[in-house]
């Protein structure tokens, strides 16, 4: 299946205001990005030639992802290339007219690597501050739990989220395998960062059933499921999905990338669509899968068989369901319609 938008739709997409709900900070880092925090730290082997980095970033297969991930997050040293980072992809985000977006954040990987808690939190709400003033981009904080570092990597994720919540800071996640990290033992961290006033948005079944999506929702409290690929293959959790209005976050290219999904157009989001359930499209890592979020548009909108119309519609529901402030969830909005009535029929 062609990658492309259908006829027409790529200049829609590519104008239309857009919010972004799961993507990830460090898998966020494009071959442009990645060439500044290696020319800071010349002794490293990530080339700082952007052309070099391009063939390296080109995804081959999941082993290699997980390669070029990992080089990137030896490159993030210091307070400095946090806010570099952090600032340097919402300006690939003003690029593709992303607004809004809710950036998942792995505190743990910086501050066991001897970044202080401070000075992180410092580092990415300095960034948050001028994107917004300068870019144009609102941002906000996931924090999530990288889960193959297990229960310690769970406890100083909430410590710091709990502890030195920055003002951006809007919902606690879980990432990483799911395939022998369950979800319910996360509970107590969980429990901890609502009790704070955090949202709930765990990853759950996108390498695993359907039953990890219900310990999500049972024991994490989870009110919008990362991935969430494996759900209509139990057609009453969908049902259940859709009745509470529990919103799945999309990512097509990154379930192809990570084989969750065997092609393109076996992906079942037009399965959940139809079932009711509060479809978000979104890119997960997406340089790291060649991807980025109007490519995702344009996909869904073949996937679903969308026009302009139920394109808009799309991009509503991730401002909808979005932990934005009320007021940046109205102006969007307005934009949104404003871009659709501009647009020829
Ligand atoms: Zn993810």
């Amino acid at each position: 299946m062609s990658h492309s938008a259908p006829d027409g739709l790529s200049a829609f997409i590519a104008g239309l205001p857009k919010a972004e709900l799961h993507v990830h900070h460090v898998g966020s880092a494009s071959p442009r990005i990645v060439a500044e925090l290696a020319a800071r730290h010349p002794s490293t082997s990530v080339p700082a030639d952007e052309e070099a980095l391009a063939e390296f970033f080109t995804f081959r297969d999941f082993a290699h992802f997980v390669e070029v991930y990992l080089s990137v997050v030896d490159l993030v040293r210091d307070a400095e290339d946090v806010r570099l980072l952090t600032y340097e992809v919402a300006r690939d985000m003003a690029r593709q007219n992303i607004r809004y977006a809710e950036l998942t954040v792995t505190p743990y990987s910086s501050t066991r690597r001897g970044i202080p808690g401070p000075a992180f939190m410092e580092a990415i709400e300095d960034a948050r501050r001028a994107a917004e003033r300068e870019l144009g981009v609102t941002l906000r904080w996931c924090f999530d739990i990288p889960g193959e570092a297990g229960l310690e990597a769970a406890e100083e994720t909430a410590r710091l989220a709990c502890e030195l919540r920055p003002e951006g800071l809007v919902s606690f996640g879980l990432g990483g395998p799911e395939v022998g990290v369950p979800r319910p033992q996360f509970k107590p961290y969980f429990d901890r960062a609502i009790a704070e006033g955090l949202h709930s948005v765990p990853h759950a079944g996108e390498t695993t059933g359907p039953e990890t999506i219900r310990d999500a929702l049972d024991a994490l409290r989870a009110e919008r499921i990362g991935h969430g690929t494996s759900a209509p293959r139990d057609p009453r959790l969908l049902e259940h999905l859709a009745e509470h209005r529990i919103p799945l976050e999309v990512c097509p290219t990154s379930n192809l990338a990570t084989r969750a999904v065997a092609a393109l157009e076996e992906h079942p989001v037009r399965e959940m669509a139809e079932a009711g359930v509060l479809v978000t499209i979104n890119s997960d890592d997406p340089p790291m899968f060649g991807t980025d979020l109007c490519t995702e548009y344009g996909i869904a909108a073949r996937l679903l068989g969308l026009d302009a119309a139920g394109v808009a519609e799309l991009a509503r529901n991730a401002v909808r369901v979005s932990f934005a402030p009320d007021d940046v969830k109205k102006s969007l909005l307005g934009e949104i319609d404003a871009h659709l009535a501009s647009w020829p029929a």
